[in-house]
């Protein structure tokens, strides 16, 4: 594990049963929260735009943490990724299945056609979140080049799901 693996898995905290029964939530609050690590966290991810990138996407809610950095560390602009009906209109959107029930996120139209586009968010289960962001991104005329995460949970096999969209990173894979 490299170093900066080590030092995001301390920094973790989990919380089981949270937010429903069966689920161990991977809490990045205390890693947010420490100035050093925090830093280290967007380093490692900026080095995952081994490509020129436009704009960084991030997905609601904790991924619009990381991404704001990430875009301002990176040089480039930012759009959100957001969860059905909170984004103003012309937007697009796309549902997808979860563990339990379905979700839908929603993008800005306009902003992203032709643009390169790095897709970041906290952490990869299933993959359902990032697949269904990425579609959008595509459908939305921009060209996803990058994908990555802080924390990957690997035994949930999420990385599958990514198959064909675009390179994928985790800073831990746990
Ligand atoms: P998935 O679509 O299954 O890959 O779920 C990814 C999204 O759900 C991300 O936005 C995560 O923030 C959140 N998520 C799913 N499972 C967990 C977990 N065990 N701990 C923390 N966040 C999670």
């Amino acid at each position: 594990m490299s170093d900066l693996a080590e030092r995001i898995a301390g920094l973790l905290r989990d919380v089981p049963d949270f937010p429903q029964p069966g689920i161990l939530f991977k809490d990045i609050t205390p890693l947010l929260a420490d100035a050093e690590a925090f830093d280290a966290v967007i380093h490692g991810l900026a080095a995952f735009a081994d490509v020129p990138v436009d704009i960084v996407a991030g997905i609601e809610a904790r991924g619009f943490l990381v991404a704001g950095a990430l875009a301002r560390q990176l040089g480039c602009g930012l759009v959100p990724v957001r969860k059905a009906g909170k984004l103003p209109p012309p937007t697009i959107s796309r549902s997808y299945d979860l563990e339990y029930g379905s979700a839908t996120v929603e993008v800005p139209v306009g902003i992203l056609s032709g643009r390169r586009v790095l897709l970041v968010d906290d952490v990869l289960a299933t993959g359902g979140t990032l697949r269904a962001a990425a579609e959008l991104i595509a459908e939305a005329g921009g060209t996803v080049v990058g994908m990555g995460v802080i924390v990957e949970l690997g035994f949930l096999g999420g990385r599958a799901a990514l198959d064909g969209l675009a390179p994928f990173e985790a800073l831990l894979t746990l």
